[in-house]
């Protein structure tokens, strides 16, 4: 779990913003544990949640969003990052960037670490005329740079998400690779570092990460191709059978056999055709690497590193 500003791996406030503690409170508050986003899902991962006045507050923040507005600035306050989550969703801000924007504000001194009524005041800003909020707006590197702040997690202007690259290795080389930037939803090696979903991958050790994220990262490119929800990834990788039916599904709709072939073949071409729009629009391979500081810091408790060079990232490409 980074915490501030991928520091350290373990945050002392964790139990108070955790899944446990958000259960609790929707139970005692009303609101509820499940929501499905469409009609049919049975895995409902997401939840309504309520104030402690019981007066619906936000819907659906998760891991990512807590984490964001929680232990990576220091907050531990779990009602005040429900008010941030609402304030990015009513704005439509994305909670990750927002999350890491406001730690570059707080590397800046504009908010104390750990002040979550600070944080909501910034973030209020973004979307008015206030010209801090103009800068929030444009996102974490636009931020750093504008505060001349030198500890900035992006990859390819893209803020890092709740996973330390350093000791989840299998989503840190997807983060360093994927055309898309740090995002941990374009090959999640979370899985076989530290679900054990799909395999057993040691996420502090380089041995089979670079392997796992390019498997994960052409996967992925193939269930978001076929427009399902990301989640089923997980049935896909925990059962031989996953991939055949998703195949399977396929053929239902086209009318026609499709392949499994086919569909791993579907996407790789997603992935190249991203690449190569990286490529004409100025990427380099020197783009596929993490920022410097993760080079430089072990990360306690565990004090691992990150030494992939960018050559070697090269691997997880298709
Ligand atoms: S994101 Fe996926 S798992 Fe979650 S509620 Fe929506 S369809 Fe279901």
């Amino acid at each position: 779990m980074p915490t501030k500003n991928f520091r350290m791996g373990k945050f002392d406030g964790a139990e108070k913003i955790s899944g446990e503690t958000l259960a609790a409170n929707i139970e005692k508050r009303g609101g509820k544990t499940k929501h499905g986003c469409h009609t049919g899902c049975i895995i409902q991962c997401s939840q309504v949640y309520h104030d402690k006045d019981g007066k619906y507050l936000t819907t659906g923040f998760e891991y990512e969003t807590i984490w964001g507005f929680g232990a990576d600035l220091l907050v531990d306050n779990l009602d005040d990052i429900a008010n941030m989550d609402r304030t990015c969703d009513e704005a439509g801000m994305d909670t990750i960037e927002m999350a890491n924007t406001m730690a570059m504000a707080m590397e800046a001194g504009i908010i104390a670490w750990g002040d979550g009524k600070g944080v909501l005041a910034e973030l209020a800003k973004v979307g008015t005329k206030d010209p801090l909020g103009r800068i929030y707006g444009n996102g974490t590197a636009y931020t750093a740079q504008a505060f001349g702040v030198d500890r900035v997690p992006v990859v390819k202007n893209q803020a890092l998400p709740a996973y330390d690259p350093r000791a989840v290795k299998g989503v840190g080389v997807t983060y360093a690779t994927t055309p898309m930037g740090a995002d941990h939803t374009a090959g999640y090696g979370v899985c076989q570092n530290v679900l054990k979903c799909g395999g057993d991958v040691d996420g502090h050790k380089k041995e089979g990460n670079i392997e796992i994220s390019k498997n994960l990262q052409v996967a992925t490119a193939a269930v978001d191709s076929l427009g399902l929800c990301l989640f089923v990834a997980f049935a896909v990788l925990d059962d031989a059978r996953g991939v055949p039916c998703m195949a399977k599904l396929v053929s239902g709709l086209i009318g026609k056999d499709y392949s499994v072939d086919e569909l791993v073949g579907m996407g790789v071409n997603c992935l190249k055709d991203e690449l190569d729009f990286n490529k004409r629009a100025g990427f380099t391979d020197a783009d596929d690497q993490l920022p410097r500081f993760f080079q430089t810091e072990l990360l306690p408790p565990h004090n691992v590193g990150w030494d992939y060079t960018a050559e070697e990232l090269q691997a997880a490409k298709v």
